[in-house]
């Protein structure tokens, strides 16, 4: 893959007070992960057919596509977890045919005018198309194994997965729904890009609605798994993903706020090694376990049964 981003360019803040993404465009903003396995597909280089080989981040190998896309992504090598787009994600996580999606009616707007290398509202408009998303988030109710949840699946390909006004809006409206039906929620995050810059302050409200939203949730008994992907940063990593009653992470997953070169920058020493790991992290406790994908399914089953929801 010739367009690889280095790992802390995901999550990198220009400032480490401000949540904001720094998505430079969409050709240059996707994490190294995505190119690698996504059945979207495009071609990298001129006159080599999309598909039948790719090369594994994790550890070097050329692989058949067709076989990682039969592991869901995971390289059978080295288990690296390649991106997956959210729909993917529905159609591994939930029962087949099961997702209802909720609040695709509300669409993101410009309401600053942001411009920085394209305007935003060309922006959107450009990262639509290529997703084939209306916005970052994917959020409706279906069925794990047989058991009703509310579930959320972020795709990092939308403009780093960040949160602006939809995305906010969309997750509180389903944490709502949660609520009221006493379903169990299931927030996947894959966002390098935490709050979407282009929407200013009305990306970081959404971190206190969203927050606000899972705190009533919480007092009313709800059981909330939050499942962080490579990347989770920003203020998706400082609202919501890090408020689950259980926190699972992929192996090998960047989870952070700030990006590591930045964090590096502002404090002046050196990092210990796999800082903002999902290994790491849970060596530090701000995890509680790290799944494989191939397990995630039944381990979020359980974990709903053994809570008794
Ligand atoms: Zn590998």
């Amino acid at each position: 893959m010739d367009t690889t981003i280095p790992a802390d360019s995901a999550g990198a803040t220009p400032s480490p007070k401000m949540p904001v993404s720094n998505s430079d465009g969409p050709t240059s903003n996707i994490p190294a992960d995505q190119a690698g396995a996504s059945t979207a597909g495009k071609t990298r280089r001129k006159g080599v057919p999309e598909g039948l080989w790719l090369k594994c981040d994790g550890c070097g190998a050329s692989l058949y596509r067709k076989e990682v896309q039969q592991q869901l992504n995971v390289c059978p090598k080295c288990n690296h977890h390649f991106y997956v787009s959210a729909w993917e994600r529905i159609a591994q996580v939930l029962d087949e045919g099961t997702f209802e999606p909720m609040n695709e009616q509300l669409l993101p707007t410009d309401p600053l005018e942001f411009k920085d290398r394209r305007s935003y509202a060309e922006r959107l408009v450009n990262e639509q198309k290529r997703t084939g998303l209306t916005d970052a988030v994917l959020t409706g109710t279906g069925m794990i194994r047989a058991r009703r949840v509310a579930f959320a699946v972020t795709d990092s390909a939308f403009i780093m997965g960040s949160m602006g006004s939809v995305v906010g809006e969309r997750l509180t409206r389903l944490i709502e729904r949660a609520t009221e039906q006493n379903l169990a929620l299931i927030i996947i995050s894959a966002s390098g890009g935490g709050a979407r810059m282009h929407e200013g302050i009305l990306s970081l409200m959404q971190m206190a609605k969203v927050s606000a939203a899972l705190a009533r949730y919480h007092e009313a008994g709800g059981l909330f798994i939050s499942v962080l992907t490579n990347p989770t940063m920003g203020g998706v990593a400082a609202s919501f993903a890090s408020l689950g009653d259980l926190i699972f992470a992929e192996p090998k997953a960047l989870i952070g706020f700030a990006g590591p070169r930045t964090v590096k920058a502002t404090i002046g020493i050196e990092l210990p090694e796999g800082f903002q790991t999902s290994e790491f992290l849970l060596e530090h406790g701000y995890i509680d376990r790290i799944v494989h994908r191939r397990s995630l399914k039944t381990e979020i089953a359980s974990v709903i049964d053994y809570c008794g929801k």
